[in-house]
């Protein structure tokens, strides 16, 4: 038999995966040694046995053959996080083409000693009655800071320190006093780790209604027999499927089993973590990109200790180490978040698929407009599929959504950025003095031209997306590279108002001032949330009444609520819709189905307005009407007609250099080295064509698309690519390659 080497790493961290070690798998350990297995060696020069984790397997070895070690041992004794985690780095390195390293750096945190910092907890000292008269107190002389903090204390005495400042933007001037007052206490997480815990105090349960029972009922059910799938939950805005998850977590931390909890960071607000708080006590822990690289890895070193059962947090937490994971869940599942930008580009629902099924655990999955891909797999019944069609709280409804044509706006004399319903209702609700939130949901740039006589935006004629406007003179095509002079007259209706199309939240606000010059305007945007907290900030400012009218993009339509806000203003759905991206109206959609739920959240009734230019799209049309299955089946259709994903899986090469001819070549050439093959399967190809950003820092980039049905058929021309740039140098060596599916 052919000999074999294994890679090995002895410290497993972020820091060392680069010192690997060769060793020989001895004959009798072939069948048992695999990617993440935990073997012992003779180190050193004393051979002194150490332990280590298998990262490569190869039949040959980069050291002197006769000097090299042999494994000696495996050990066997239960399966550690970190082989696991081992594991899942060699699966994504094979799914979505990187290096080991790469991968290994993506499942390991990184280690930073820290002091190690007490935990912190605030109690609240004051009987109920107290606290009541505190409060009322507090009101009046306008605290809005210990306004807020007694009322979390309402419905929670114990409120973690952490969470005080980071969440509730609580400063030490704030709490100083009253600590000084004798109303609050701050406490050693000794005394808030035992014998104390949040639930017994916490707010009470609700009762759930049929739709949340049946939920939960067939998990419970499922679980119990040793059935492990991966459930979606389509529920609307509000129908309580926050209820549902924490229902099922009980379930399976009841069994002893730990939880992988997933919110996109934007989610994570203190009412969100105030919740999971509330019911599972410290016994949960969270995870945010506020956190140091120092206590993140604190925080998975307590996950790995065993000191809690639920991490909460986004796309990361997925790599918490727990050994005996029971369940994951990805609420908002369809967040574009889940993907990562970074090489391995994996997407958290396939890699949480995969966690699941090593570590034998359920994997739950719940959205108000579930992602395609979820969806599909749903309806071929390969994830059990749940409705929650109702808002949970009674008398609470959802908003009464309308559309307004701004073509029609624009034709009878209006050509300010409100249309006349939009100000009319704007005007009702200052003098009610209830909330308006205004939407812009620009994403990524909105470079495109459109015509604001017929609202056409200029599209591509062989890939329908939007054209993208270039040095303002031509119109370039991101998917196939058609381009155009940019033209002086609407091409559909040769009107001469046709101009690049973008309108920016600074702008909005002035407009607003302008026509509404005694409401008090907030905007949040990139330029107003850059410094820490600026976010939550600016939130719970709009919470307490500090503003009537909260400018912003979508970062304001996810996580706090606001029972206030009785209308929601889309200032030009046409944003989102004109992208260069295949996903556009499906964003669309999710945009202005989170923004209609935002309006009348409580007993108020809500309105929304959704002003656009192309009123007939499915996209719009559909979102006013919140009727989701109907915006899948047009979207579908449209999707399979073009052979983009889920209908095709989307394989997409990257080559970048900082040689524009060289670049060029390369990738023409394993273009054409792939031709014959992927003929032969049917696979289709775009390209390479420039990217969207063709030049970043001085590097271009240039994009091969290939579709096909089959995922597997993609992987092998991936293989053939990795293997024809290793063998010819000569016209790789400057040229970096990176590899997307989706
Ligand atoms: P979602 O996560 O679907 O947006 P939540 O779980 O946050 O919904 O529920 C929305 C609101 O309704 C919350 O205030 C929650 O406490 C409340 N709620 C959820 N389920 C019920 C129920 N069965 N009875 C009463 N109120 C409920
Ligand atoms: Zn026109
Ligand atoms: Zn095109």
């Amino acid at each position: 038999m052919a000999e074999r080497y294994a890679r090995i790493i002895i410290d497993i961290s972020h820091e060392k995966v680069d010192r690997t070690f060769d060793y020989r798998i001895p004959e009798r350990l072939c069948e048992d040694v695999a990617v993440g297995s935990l073997v012992l060696i003779p180190f050193g020069r004393g051979n002194a046995m150490r332990k280590g984790y298998v990262v490569g397997i190869a039949s040959h070895a980069d050291y002197d053959r006769d000097k090299i070690k042999e494994i000696a041992g495996i050990v066997t004794d239960g399966v550690t996080a970190e082989s696991l985690l081992v594991s899942l780095a060699w699966w994504l390195k094979e799914q979505y083409g990187s290096t080991m390293n790469q991968a290994l750096k993506t499942v390991l945190p990184v280690k930073q000693k820290i002091k190690p910092k007490e935990k912190k907890v605030l109690r609240c000292l004051l009987q109920k009655k107290d606290l009541l008269t505190a409060l009322q107190e507090a009101e009046k002389k306008k605290y809005k800071a210990r306004v807020r903090l007694f009322q979390a204390f309402l419905d929670n005495p114990l409120i973690p320190y952490e969470i005080a400042v980071n969440q509730m933007n609580l400063s030490s001037a704030t709490l100083k006093p009253v600590i000084e007052k004798g109303y609050v206490s701050l406490e050693s997480e000794e005394v808030y780790r035992n014998p104390i815990k949040l639930e017994a105090t916490g707010k009470s349960r609700v009762l759930l209604n049929k739709g949340q029972q049946a939920i939960v009922e067939e998990f419970r059910r499922d679980y119990s027999a040793h059935i492990r799938k991966t459930y979606l939950i389509h529920g609307v805005t509000g129908s309580g499927k926050t209820e549902v998850y924490m229902e099922l977590i009980d379930r399976v931390i009841e069994d002893g089993k730990q939880v992988i909890v997933l919110i996109p960071e934007i989610a994570l607000t203190y009412q969100t973590v105030m919740r999971f708080y509330g019911r599972f006590g410290n016994r949960v822990s969270i995870i945010n990109s506020r956190l140091s690289a120092g206590e993140r890895y604190d925080q998975f070193e307590r996950a790995r200790n065993g000191d809690i059962d639920i991490m909460i947090g986004p796309r990361s937490a997925l790599f918490t180490p727990f050994s005996r994971l029971g369940l994951i869940l990805i609420d908002e599942e369809h967040e574009g978040a889940y993907k990562s930008e970074v090489v391995p580009r994996y997407h958290a629902r396939e890699v949480a698929e995969k966690r699941a099924s090593m570590q034998d655990a359920s994997l739950v999955l719940g959205s108000a407009t579930p992602s395609l891909e979820a969806y599909t797999k749903a309806l071929r019944g390969e994830y059990q599929l749940f409705r929650l069609t109702e808002r949970a709280k009674k008398d609470s409804r959802l908003a009464a959504v309308s559309v307004v044509d701004l073509r029609q706006e624009l034709k009878e004399g209006n050509k300010s950025i409100f249309s006349r319903p939009l100000k009319a209702l704007m005007e009702d609700r200052l003098a009610k003095k209830e909330q308006i939130m205004l939407f812009i949901n620009r994403r990524g740039y909105a470079n495109f031209v459109s015509c604001r006589s017929c609202g056409e935006a200029i599209r591509c004629p062989h890939c329908d997306v939007t054209l993208t406007l270039h040095n303002n003179s031509r119109l370039v095509c991101h998917y196939c590279g058609h381009s155009v002079p940019m033209p002086d007259r609407c091409p559909a209706c040769s009107s001469p108002y046709i101009a690049n199309f973008g309108v920016g939240t600074q702008k909005i606000e002035l407009m607003t001032k302008k026509m509404f010059p005694s409401a008090r305007v907030l905007r949040m945007d990139l330029d107003t949330t850059k410094k820490k907290g600026g976010h939550e900030e600016i939130l719970t400012a709009f919470s307490e009444g500090e503003a009537d009218i909260l400018i912003g993009t979508q970062m304001i339509v996810k996580g706090h609520d606001f029972p206030n806000v009785t209308l929601v203003g889309v200032l030009a759905a046409d944003l989102s819709l004109n992208t260069p991206d295949y996903r556009s109206a499906e964003r669309t959609f999710q945009l202005l189905t989170q923004a209609a739920g935002r309006a009348g959240r409580d007993f108020k009734h809500g309105d929304v307005i959704i002003q656009t230019y192309s009123p007939e799209h499915y996209g719009i049309v559909t979102a006013a009407s919140q009727d989701y299955e109907s915006f899948y089946n047009q979207e579908m259709a449209f999707r399979r007609l073009m052979k983009y994903p889920p209908a095709n899986v989307l394989f997409t090469v990257q080559f970048s250099s900082r040689q524009e001819k060289l670049l060029t070549h390369g990738s023409d050439a394993a273009a054409a080295f792939i031709m014959p093959q992927a003929e032969q399967e049917r696979v289709q190809i775009i390209g390479p064509v420039e990217a969207s950003v063709y030049k970043i820092n001085d590097i271009y980039r240039k994009i091969l698309y290939l579709k096909h049905e089959n995922y597997d058929i993609l992987i092998k021309i991936r293989d053939q690519i990795d293997g024809f740039s290793e063998t010819h140098p000569e016209l790789f060596d400057q040229i970096m390659i990176q590899y997307d599916f989706s």
